[in-house]
């Protein structure tokens, strides 16, 4: 009796204490997202890196991840535009729902580069209307988007600030 007693006092903390459900569209969000996240975040990711980021085949298991995440992370800068938006309609999630706290876009307040000053189509190859999105390789860049992963998890997981602040530096 007295060691089923310390097995249920043991377990408890495993327990009653789920991770944040994190999905980001893309690998190297999903990235920044575990090393910020640390112990606190499970992270999946919709892309694969072997994908092409501005086509990802949005398949009935994202909607899955997406009905159940606490975050959903996007690049922004219309980098998913062909893709993410559809997934969203399909999903009956309103903690990831754009303006919610739990929507996170990493380009927010990252400096523009690139902004086309003409019409732009897709005869012209990879050109985004809204400025280059593909800045995460940059680590200047890189960085902002980090911050902004992480202020995104705190708002949804408050109690963690500390230690996403410590996993950020
Ligand atoms: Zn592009």
């Amino acid at each position: 009796m007295k060691h089923l007693l310390m097995i249920v006092l043991l377990a408890l903390p495993l327990t009653a204490h789920a991770k944040l459900k994190v999905v980001a569209t893309l690998p190297d969000l999903a990235a920044m997202a575990r090393e910020i996240g640390g112990d606190q975040v499970e992270v999946a990711c919709i892309g694969k890196p072997s994908e092409d980021p501005h086509f990802i085949q949005a398949k009935p298991s994202n909607i899955v991840l997406l009905n159940r995440a606490d975050v959903l992370i996007e690049n922004g800068l219309e980098l998913e535009i062909g893709w993410l938006p559809a997934l969203l309609d399909q999903t009956r999630n309103g903690r990831i729902r754009v303006g919610a706290p739990g929507h996170v876009i990493a380009a927010v307040g990252v400096p523009l580069l690139d902004v086309p000053t003409g019409p732009v189509t897709r005869a012209m190859g990879d050109v985004h209307p809204g400025g280059n999105p593909h800045f995460t390789v940059d680590p200047e860049r890189g960085k902002i988007a980090a911050k902004n992963i992480a202020e995104g998890l705190k708002r949804v997981a408050p109690q963690f600030a500390a230690e996403f602040d410590a996993n950020l530096v």
